[in-house]
C-alpha cells in the first residue's frame, strides 16, 4: 500500500509533513513547528504519531515536539550536529545515516549553511525529500552559521537526486523566491511559466510545495549558478559557482 501523505501549514508560513504507512502503523512526522494543527490532522486521519524527523534546531521546527511526545510518545530523530539544542531527541543521526521508520528508510545528508547542523532526509523508494530550510521552492535559505560556498557544497549533495524526487520544504515562500529568481535567470523560458503557475496557485490560496527535482533544476536559481545565463545576469560569467551562489545568495538578502 502507498505512503500517505499529509501537508500541515503551521504559523505564518511554514509547512509540517506527515507520512502515514499503513501496513505498519507508522506514523512520521518532519518538522514540528506547531502542535495543534499536527494533532488535528492527526486526528482527522485517525492516525497515532510514532516518529517525529527533525531537520535543525530552529524554534519553527521545533517548538512542537514536546507537547506532540507528551500526546503520542513518539522516537523523535534529529541532527547530531546541534542536538543540543533541539528537545527531547531520542535518536541523534549524521551524514550516510539511514532512518528506518516501519518499512520506509531514509537516507540522511549534512547540509551545513542555513545552521551549521542542518539535515535532510530522503526517501529513496518513496521518492521524497525533505529538505527543510536548506532548500526551498526556487529558493534556499538564509545562511545564518555557515557561509554561502558551504550551503553550495550542501546543496551539490542533493542537487542530482533522481528529477521525480518531490521537494518538500519548510516554508511557503515561492511567490517571493519567484519574483527574484526572474531577476537572477531572465531568460528562462521555464522559470517565467513557472513563476504564472505560482502566481496563480498563490491567489487561489493553494500551496506550491511538494514541487519537483526536476523542476528545481531547471528554474531554481540557486541550483544554477554553474549556468551561463545565471552567472551573465549577475555580472560574473566565468567565475567559480561558488562565487555566483554567494552574489545570488547576497542579492536575495536584500531583494
Ligand atoms: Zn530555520
Amino acid at each position: 500500500m502507498a505512503v500517505e501523505i499529509r501537508l500541515v501549514p503551521c504559523l505564518s508560513d511554514n509547512y509540517a509533513v506527515i507520512l502515514h504507512e499503513a501496513d505498519t502503523n507508522t506514523t512520521v512526522l518532519i518538522d514540528a513547528p506547531e502542535a495543534a494543527p499536527i494533532e488535528k490532522a492527526l486526528d482527522a486521519s485517525g492516525w497515532k504519531l510514532t516518529h517525529m524527523l527533525i531537520t535543525h534546531k530552529h524554534g519553527d521546527h521545533v517548538e512542537g515536539i514536546a507537547p506532540l511526545k507528551k500526546k503520542y510518545g513518539a522516537t523523535v530523530i534529529g541532527p547530531r550536529g546541534e542536538a543540543n539544542e533541539i528537545p527531547m531527541i531520542d535518536t541523534k543521526v549524521a551524514e550516510g545515516d539511514v532512518v528506518s521508520v516501519g518499512n520506509m528508510k531514509a537516507k540522511v545528508f549534512e547540509t551545513p549553511g542555513h545552521t551549521a547542523g542542518h539535515i535532510v532526509f530522503w526517501f529513496e523508494k518513496e521518492k521524497l525529500l525533505f529538505a527543510g530550510d536548506t532548500l526551498f521552492a526556487l529558493g534556499c535559505g538564509r545562511c545564518f552559521e555557515r557561509p554561502p560556498a558551504t550551503l553550495w557544497e550542501s546543496i551539490l549533495k542533493i542537487r542530482d537526486l533522481p528529477g521525480d524526487t518531490r521537494l518538500y520544504c519548510g516554508h511557503e515562500y515561492t511567490l517571493s523566491n519567484a519574483k527574484f529568481s526572474v531577476t537572477v535567470d531572465p531568460k528562462n523560458a521555464a522559470l517565467k511559466k513557472r513563476f504564472a503557475e505560482i502566481e496563480k496557485a498563490r491567489a487561489e490560496g493553494r500551496p506550491t510545495v511538494p514541487s519537483l527535482m526536476s523542476v528545481e533544476r531547471e528554474t531554481n536559481p540557486f541550483l544554477r549558478p554553474d549556468h551561463p545565463d545565471v552567472a551573465e545576469a549577475v555580472g560574473m560569467r566565468g567565475a567559480d559557482p561558488a562565487a555566483v551562489f554567494t552574489e545570488l545568495r547576497e542579492r536575495k538578502n536584500s531583494f
